[in-house]
């Protein structure tokens, strides 16, 4: 058997092709390659049968050079510690791409959400924030959801920690429901995000969205909202999958009857007029724009050549190795690439925080309005790179990513 590829690895590799390209201070290139601090807790649940289960969870704290840390908390049996550093990583250059004044962190607890009644979640949910709380807050590190945590684990976590410093603090984490202080727009702005970039990557071939083909892997918050924003922008969705298989429609799928379908039976298998497909089968379909939106590593060395997408787009965070990169680029794939492509959600949690800080609320279209701005103009940044550089989307965008953060770091200086 294969051994699986390890994210964390491919992080310290994305690290070190941008430590090159910029001649990054060895100093700083050292600093970067370890998060500057890792927690660990043993987080004890009573379930609904009385047994106590612990559970083994993670905040990883990358770098805060550019401002407090940022990232999402994953539920998943397949959470690792590697897992969760490389995607702290990819949130610290994340937030350099798209400008924002936030270092990159991230969470995770090893469970299966699936398996789990929605009390179990939330003592799972206030026992773990309790046990991270010393190290999160509205100015040192800002938590928001990831795959199988949503509105509702955020509520929870800003309830504890509200009632753990005696008073709320909804800045504490983003992602909340809109009567807590979540921001419009906010569950649908890494799927929009990835559709822009979709849509701005379209036209680098002087071609237009309307009729172009799409395939989506993963139909939770991202890959739903970006089915649904590319739908309305014209294209064609042909194919759609979630844990449980996919499926294909040449004439092409309605999102929201998938949605509708989903809700009903939990999962977009069984879609009437689709025929089913593996979710293998659906990353080498002909097509336009691939947009990964599930989990690490689907696009591999073993696969990377069956790829017929002329674009992809990625939703998820790491769905490419960085072999499978090598082999993208030399068949002229078009990558957009995680750091860049998902990028909308932390831009409108940034939004989030300012709308808490300040006791503002905006409305959805002026939310709407500052993501296209953002988003647009750290596509022009690192397409103008990429083209500038002559190298491929992924390392423009870690040149621009990385570039800002070691930039902030030489200006700080090293303390005592
Ligand atoms: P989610 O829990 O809402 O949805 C995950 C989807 O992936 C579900 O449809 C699930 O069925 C599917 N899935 C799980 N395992 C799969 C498998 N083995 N094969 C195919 N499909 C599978 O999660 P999400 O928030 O949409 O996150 C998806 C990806 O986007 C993750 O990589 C996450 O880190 C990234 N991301 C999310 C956000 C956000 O705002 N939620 C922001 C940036 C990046």
């Amino acid at each position: 058997m294969v051994a699986k590829p390890n994210p964390f690895h491919s992080a310290l590799k994305q690290l070190e092709i941008a430590a090159d390209l910029l001649k990054l201070d060895p100093d700083v290139h050292q600093l970067l390659k370890e998060p500057k601090r890792v927690v660990t807790v043993a987080v004890p649940v009573r379930m609904d049968s009385g047994e106590v289960r612990t559970f083994m969870g993670y905040r990883v704290q990358h770098n805060d050079a550019r401002g407090p840390f940022k990232g999402g908390i994953r539920y998943h049996p397949e959470v690792s510690l590697d897992e969760v550093k490389a995607l702290a990583f990819w949130m610290t250059w994340k937030c350099g791409v798209v400008d924002i004044p936030f270092g990159g962190a991230k969470g995770g607890v090893v469970c299966n959400p699936k398996e789990m009644s929605l009390a179990e979640k939330e003592r799972l949910t206030r026992r773990y924030t309790s046990m991270i709380a010393p190290i999160i807050g509205p100015f040192v590190d800002i938590p928001a959801p990831d795959v199988y945590t949503d509105a509702q684990t955020m509520a929870w976590i800003m309830d504890t920690y509200s009632q753990l410093i005696g008073r709320p603090e909804p800045a504490c984490v983003t992602g909340k429901p809109v009567t807590l202080g979540g921001s419009e727009g906010r569950a649908q702005a890494t799927g929009l995000g990835a559709a822009i970039c979709a849509r701005e990557a379209v036209k680098t071939f002087g071609l237009e969205l309307k009729d172009a083909t799409v395939a989506i892997q993963g139909f939770g918050n991202v890959g739903s909202n970006a089915a649904l924003a590319l739908a309305e922008m014209g294209c064609k969705i042909i194919a759609l999958s979630d844990s449980r298989g996919g499926i294909f429609s040449k004439k092409g799928i309605d999102p929201l009857k998938a949605l509708q379908h989903k809700k009903e039976t939990g999962s977009v298998v069984g879609l009437a007029g689709c025929e089913e497909i593996t979710n293998e089968e659906l990353l080498e379909l002909e097509c336009d724009i691939l947009l990964p939106a599930a989990l690490e590593n689907v696009i591999t060395s073993s696969n990377a050549s069956k790829v017929k997408a002329r674009i992809v787009v990625e939703g998820a965070n790491g769905p490419t190795t960085p072999e499978a990169d090598r082999i993208l680029y030399d068949n002229k794939v078009f990558v957009v690439p995680d750091i860049l492509a998902n990028a909308g959600g932390v831009t409108v949690s940034y939004f989030e925080w300012v709308q808490n800080l300040n006791r503002d609320h905006w409305t959805l279209s002026e939310v709407k309005r500052k993501l296209e701005e953002r988003m647009v103009s750290a596509f022009k940044t690192v397409y103008e790179t990429s083209v500038k550089q002559n190298i491929d989307m992924r390392a423009a965008a870690l040149m621009v990513g990385v570039g800002r953060v070691a930039e902030a770091i030489k200006m700080r200086g090293l303390w005592p």
